[in-house]
């Protein structure tokens, strides 16, 4: 009896040693009361769940050249590298670990509404201008789940091009709307999975360039056709809805940006 309770006594020691160890590199993080979205504990390589995927839509933005950070809820070697990405944009330490600091600075860039403070639902819904998120192919709530995916990448490109405003002229198109203004058939911006920009202070080169480190995988700017007054980005890659092909798609030959070109 005595003995058992010794070695039990000696496994509980030996069980909180690693722990305590972790807890002092890693801090446990500060009671928050977010309107949006919440984050109960720190996240690094190795843990999974939905906190993850949370996380993952919002540095999905820092993925790196011609790659994407799958919203799989599962923290791998990519989520670790665009969530440091993330931390040298906006001034921490950039240790690849979700904590407090992460977490407070993505508190301070989400609305309640979990849009990035510089985007709006509003500006991404329906470009001809009847609003609602409906006449898609998909349901409404995913085609604003994608929208709200596309301005956390949008709010990157913002912040990666000096924190100047970029303006969305079409975001989702129903299917009305997209024949409308003569869009491809199966074109991004009818899953809420596109934005058309401009800027007044970056080129379309500019844009079109940074768009590729941003987790777009299509991009089309000057020189593609009809692309000379807007730079069209969208995530195709990630889209298994749509009938295209999930693969990278980038044109804008007049800025060097093309098939083989990248
Ligand atoms: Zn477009």
């Amino acid at each position: 009896m005595r003995v058992n309770t010794l070695k039990r006594a000696a496994v509980a020691f030996a069980l909180a040693l690693p722990a305590a160890a972790v807890a002092t590199v890693v801090a446990a993080p500060a009671a928050h009361a977010d309107g949006c979205y919440t984050w109960k504990r720190n996240l690094y390589q190795g843990r999974s769940g939905d906190d993850v995927r949370q996380l993952q839509i919002r540095v999905a933005g820092w993925a790196g050249n011609r790659d994407i950070v799958e919203n799989d809820g599962r923290y791998g070697p990519k989520t670790a590298a665009a969530v440091k990405r993330f931390q040298s944009a906006y001034g921490l330490r950039a240790d690849g670990v979700a904590g407090p600091q992460t977490y407070g600075k993505l508190y301070d860039l989400q609305d309640n509404d979990c849009t990035p403070r510089h985007f709006s639902f509003n500006e991404m819904d329906d470009g001809c201008g009847r609003g609602g998120w409906s006449g898609g192919p998909l349901s409404p709530a995913q085609t604003r789940q994608n929208a709200l995916r596309t301005m956390w990448k949008l709010e990157a490109m913002r912040r990666s091009l000096g924190d100047r405003p970029l303006y969305v002229s079409s975001g989702f198109r129903s299917r009305t709307c997209n024949s409308q203004v003569g869009g491809a058939s199966d074109s991004q911006h009818l899953y809420g999975n596109a934005a058309d920009l401009t800027s007044r202070t970056s080129s379309l080169c500019q844009l079109a360039r940074d768009a590729r480190s941003r987790g777009f995988s299509g991009i089309y700017g000057p020189g593609y056709p009809d692309h000379d007054d807007h730079v069209h980005v969208d995530s195709r890659r990630e889209n298994d809805r749509d009938d295209t092909p999930n693969t990278t798609s980038w044109s804008a030959p007049d800025c060097g940006i093309g098939a083989g070109n990248d």
